[in-house]
């Protein structure tokens, strides 16, 4: 149950965290989504009533002006009876009986209108005519000009007034904005008695120009930073005509469709205002909280995946590594109560006088000395390990030659060799190579216990070689068997202080797993380098590799001979 726990513990406790995690990014991505939703309706909302704002400031501004302009007296017209002009009025009639109409056209200044004009009906011959005057400005007069090209527009515009005229039909004296004629905008008002009775019918023809390029662009820009405050500069507001034909604009907008687009109302009805705010200010606002929203949320969920994992990752580590200390002390304890035990047996068989022949006496004594030996070395391994953890070790490098440190080092193995039967091939070049700067003694410590391992592990293979030699400017010394080998994938790990491999075919070969550690090491504190190739099942190669000059050019030389370097590593 507890190994489950241990090795189910990440895939239980991710769930753990994510499931909340990602609850709570769903239920924001849903309101954000909301709010997102809901924008757009606000967006409409905005638009329409910058339009409305816009229009009714235009329209205003027209009735206002339209009104006072086009305010004249009923009874400023003469001669009339249900309206119209009489006596068989001819166009000299008609003219005296608007006569006091100029006066009041003559204090209108109204900029908006390009012509004033006035539309009786007369009574000629027994027949009804109506009868259109232009107010002229020069003359302060009221006069016929029956080529006037707003003629057609205005006859259109009076006739349906000029029947009701003659029905004495009663009429509102509102103003009419009269659009039939793209290219002659009216606004017409009647001129009505008490009882409703239409009179006359005034109006004027617009200046669609000054509507177009002054009035409309002023009311535009008047009303973009109240109906929007922070977005004013991004509007982009469009006056068409006749839909198509751009008159005016804030700004170019290309193809885009507008958020919304009004037509006016009573009068221009050919012109259309229509409006574009890219991205509304609160939108952004919410876009780009949303988005922080979701960085620091995945952020976030990342940090303590991350975290997760790392605290897991360095638990299993401590476990691990608990465990090979665990591992550690029993196999030492193995090591050591070995050859302690042989010892104490064959020195208590000496002891009790047992051995009665000399040879005996002497191979007895060579075995408790090969197992002495073995318990030194053991110990040393167990004491500069700890040397090197602690940052204690320190190395004395000395001119050596490589061949008198192989010599040696057999020599301390021999027993050793004796006793399992292997034989050591011993192979070095014809010609001496350069003495090399080497700590004699932790380099000793290196060799003797990569050739241990060649014994401990040969499986049998009698066979080992040592050899000395040169590969890529460095001194090699490489101890090959014949043994059980190293699987590719464990190649780098067996050099881990503590690790051992543990499948194939180590498990019954007792150790600490401090050997190779400590090779590799001492071989750094040397600036050099320690390889292995191997293949299962056919033995393995390890290499020292020792660099020649540069520890002679980084080091200065001694007059003795001896350089000093402090390790390099803890
Ligand atoms: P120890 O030998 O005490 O276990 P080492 O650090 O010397 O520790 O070696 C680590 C591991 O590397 C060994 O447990 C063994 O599995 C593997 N190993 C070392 N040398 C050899 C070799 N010559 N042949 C096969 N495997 C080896």
């Amino acid at each position: 149950m507890k190994t489950f726990i241990k090795r189910h513990f990440f895939w239980a406790v991710v769930p753990v965290l994510m499931i909340p995690l990602t609850v709570i990014l769903l239920v924001q991505y849903r309101s954000l989504r909301a709010i997102e939703a809901a924008l757009p309706l606000q967006r409409k909302e905005a638009v329409t009533q910058y339009l409305k704002a816009v229009m009714s400031e235009v329209m205003d501004f027209y009735s206002d002006n339209a009104e006072r302009t086009l305010g004249v007296s009923a009874a400023a017209i003469a001669h009339r009876r249900g309206g119209a002009i009489q006596d068989n009025a001819g166009r000299t009639r008609a003219l005296a009986a608007v006569a006091r109409v100029a006066d009041h056209f003559k204090q209108q200044q109204f900029r908006g209108s390009r012509r004033l004009f006035i539309v009786v009906d007369t009574e000629y011959a027994g027949g009804h005519l109506s009868a259109t005057m232009f107010y002229n400005p020069a003359r302060q007069a009221m006069v016929f000009d029956p080529q006037a090209p707003e003629m057609r527009a205005i006859d259109v515009a009076s006739s349906s007034f000029m029947i009701y005229a003659r029905t004495g039909t009663p009429v509102e004296p509102h103003l009419r904005g009269i659009d039939r004629d793209p290219n002659c905008l009216l606004i017409v008002k009647p001129i009505v008695t008490e009882e409703q009775n239409i009179v006359a019918l005034t109006g004027m023809v617009l200046d669609s120009d000054w509507f177009a390029r002054e009035v409309v662009p002023k009311a535009i820009h008047d009303n973009l930073p109240r109906s929007f405050p922070a977005d004013h500069r991004e509007a982009a507001v469009t006056l068409r005509f006749s839909r198509d034909e751009v008159v005016y604009a804030t700004r170019q907008d290309g193809e885009n469709k507008p958020d919304a687009s009004m037509r006016f109302m009573p009068f221009f009805q050919y012109y259309v205002l229509s409006v574009r705010v890219p991205s509304l200010s609160l939108e952004r606002l919410a876009r780009r909280s949303f988005l922080i929203n979701l960085g620091l949320s995945l952020g976030m969920t990342l940090l303590i995946v991350a975290g997760l994992i790392m605290a897991l990752r360095a638990a299993a580590r401590e476990m691990k590594l608990s465990q090979m200390k665990t591992d550690f002390v029993a196999n030492v304890s193995h090591e050591l109560r070995t050859p302690l035990a042989s010892i104490r047996v064959f020195s208590e068989m000496l002891k009790l006088g047992r051995v009665n022949s000399l040879d005996k006496a002497r191979e007895f004594g060579a075995y408790i000395e090969s197992q002495s030996r073995r318990l030194t070395q053991i110990i040393n391994n167990i004491l500069d390990f700890s040397r090197i953890e602690s940052g204690r070790k320190s190395y004395q490098f000395i001119f050596t030659d490589l061949r008198a440190l192989l010599a040696e080092a057999l020599e301390v193995c021999e027993p050793r060799l004796r006793q399992s039967g292997h034989r050591v091939t011993l192979e070095t070049p014809d010609r001496p190579l350069s003495p090399v700067p080497i700590d004699y003694d932790a380099m000793l410590i290196a060799l003797t216990n990569l050739i241990d391992n060649a014994v401990k592990y040969s499986r049998g293979a009698e066979e080992i070689t040592l050899r000395l030699g040169e590969r890529d400017g460095f001194a090699a010394i490489t101890v090959k068997d014949y043994g059980i080998g190293v699987a590719r994938e464990e190649q780098e790990r067996i050099f881990e202080k503590f690790y051992r491999v543990s499948t194939g075919m180590v498990h019954d070969v007792k150790g600490a797993g401090l050997g190779l550690s400590l090779v590799k090491h001492i071989v750094e504190a040397h600036r050099g380098k320690i390889t292995v190739e191997s293949e299962l099942g056919r033995g393995s190669a390890f290499t020292i590799l020792l660099p020649k000059k540069e520890l002679e050019q980084l080091a200065p030389r001694k007059p003795s001979g001896e350089l000093e370097l402090k390790s390099q590593s803890q």
